[in-house]
């Protein structure tokens, strides 16, 4: 709302409530859903990892254009196309590990409260009606353009022109769409219609988390007009709306043109059944949220590697795999000397603006120093630093997993056969299986449960 990074002023200190538009649901994830669920995803663990509750809401969009249109092509009703949609949705948000938001509000039932807020515009007079719908007057909100950063005239002067003359400005826009025949409506004292969008999040958002709720997210795309417009209304009304904004970036797919030949990803579960869902989510921790990250064969593959490196590591200090469903909190865990320091560190840069490509740098590093000590046999220095870099990870969501990442088949049976020929005391073949392994590219050490393998 101010261009500027600004402090969490909390409503109620130690409780932080948030709501992140979500989907319309006509079509399946793209990959810049699946950012957009990621950056929030993260942003929520992390302050429930530093001890504040948070209350997270995350709407369905489930009437609209484009629900209205897809029914009538395929012939079916706007609900059924909503219903699987939606199970779309939230089967490729499971598979990337996001947690379900607390509560999960449907425009469909909350269309007799946005009724009541349009009759109290229209009888305040800041919406007017017009042979098609009920609009909002933006010109009777003081301030309007804070979000878009730009005066109310400037905006206006870069409006295209509509081609709807009623009305009075083309930056005013549908409360409420009257209905049509072949369309789903709702009574309502102005006419019979169906809600427009920016309605729909105003009275969802107010509803569950109250006034003055804490954080308001979304796509800068959402910044002018839906955010823009959703605030308008709560001034208006006289109601206290978020008391901070926050946005996130594009997925960019780099200068190729998307295509199937060029190996581009073009819908999100494409993306996840060639790459580790994990990869994907390191791949976003690695750009600033507000930054646009490029999603590219090279960028996932590069993200993999590290990701492996990760897997390595809880292979080689048998971590347990942290985060998924379960939020973690950062005081379940153990913080004392270089696991303290490492926590400071990654806290300092993650409170501030969510620095999460800074804190994965270090992270790295102490990844890198886990292994180096563990090579000098200094374990306790060693399993330390491992431990912290697993519960740091968990914080932003990330679970290393000690069975999973790069270990190929190959390479898996050559591991098991080694473990086999050194319980028969063939201490030849363990070792002739070794240098195999090596050649490979594998570290390969003994631990109590037998061969483990890393990347060096
Ligand atoms: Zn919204």
């Amino acid at each position: 709302m101010h261009g500027e990074v600004r402090d969490l002023d909390l409503r109620d200190p130690g409780h932080v409530s948030i709501y992140s538009c979500g989907p319309t649901v006509y079509d399946l994830p793209h990959i810049g859903h699946g950012r957009q669920t990621l950056v929030w995803d993260v942003v929520r663990r992390w302050l429930v990892f530093r001890g504040l509750d948070v209350h997270f809401v995350s709407n369905i969009t489930d009437i609209d254009d484009n629900i209205i249109d897809r029914a009538k092509r395929e012939n079916t009703t706007e609900s059924e196309i909503a219903a699987r949609f939606e199970g779309e949705w939230w089967s490729a948000m499971r598979a990337l590990g996001a947690a379900m938001p607390d509560d999960v509000p449907h425009a469909t039932h909350y269309v007799d409260d946005m009724v009541e807020l349009i009759a109290s515009f229209l009888e305040s007079g800041v919406a007017y009606r017009t042979s098609d719908g009920v609009y909002f007057d933006v010109s009777t909100v003081a301030d309007y353009g804070l979000l878009a950063g730009q005066p109310l005239e400037s905006l206006r002067a870069g409006a295209r022109v509509e081609a709807n003359e009623e009305k009075r400005s083309p930056l005013d826009f549908a409360l409420w769409k009257n209905a049509k025949d072949d369309e789903p409506s709702w009574p309502a004292p102005f006419g019979a219609g169906r809600p427009g969008w920016h309605t729909e999040c105003v009275v969802m958002s107010l509803d569950l988390l109250g006034e003055d709720f804490d954080l308001h997210t979304g796509g800068f795309d959402l910044r002018f007009p839906h955010h823009e417009n959703e605030r308008a209304q709560a001034v208006a009304a006289g109601r206290p709306f978020a008391r901070h904004w926050d946005h996130h970036g594009w997925v960019m797919v780099g200068d190729e043109k998307m295509s199937k030949s060029l190996g581009n990803f073009t819908s999100l579960k494409d993306l996840l059944a060639k790459t580790d869902a994990r990869a994907y989510r390191l791949l976003v921790l690695r750009s600033h949220y507000r930054s646009p990250i490029e999603v590219t064969p090279a960028t996932t593959a590069d993200a993999e590697r590290a990701l492996a490196r990760l897997d390595s590591l809880a292979r080689r200090f048998e971590l347990p795999p942290l985060a998924g469903e379960t939020l973690e909190v950062a005081s379940d865990f153990r913080w004392e000397g270089i696991a303290q320091d490492l926590f400071d560190a990654v806290a300092e840069v993650l409170d501030d603006d969510m620095n999460t490509p800074l804190a994965v740098a270090l992270l790295f590093d102490a990844v890198a120093a886990a292994n180096t000590a563990a090579d000098d046999a200094d374990d306790d220095e060693a399993r330390t630093l491992a431990n912290a870099v697993n519960s740091l990870f968990s914080g932003m969501g990330l679970a290393l997993n000690s069975h999973g990442g790069d270990v190929d088949v190959t390479s898996g049976q050559l591991v098991a056969q080694r473990d086999a020929a050194r319980a028969a005391k063939d201490w030849a073949e363990a070792d002739r299986l070794r240098d195999e392994l090596v050649t490979l590219g594998w570290v390969v050490e003994d631990s109590a449960r037998g061969t483990v393998i890393r990347r060096p």
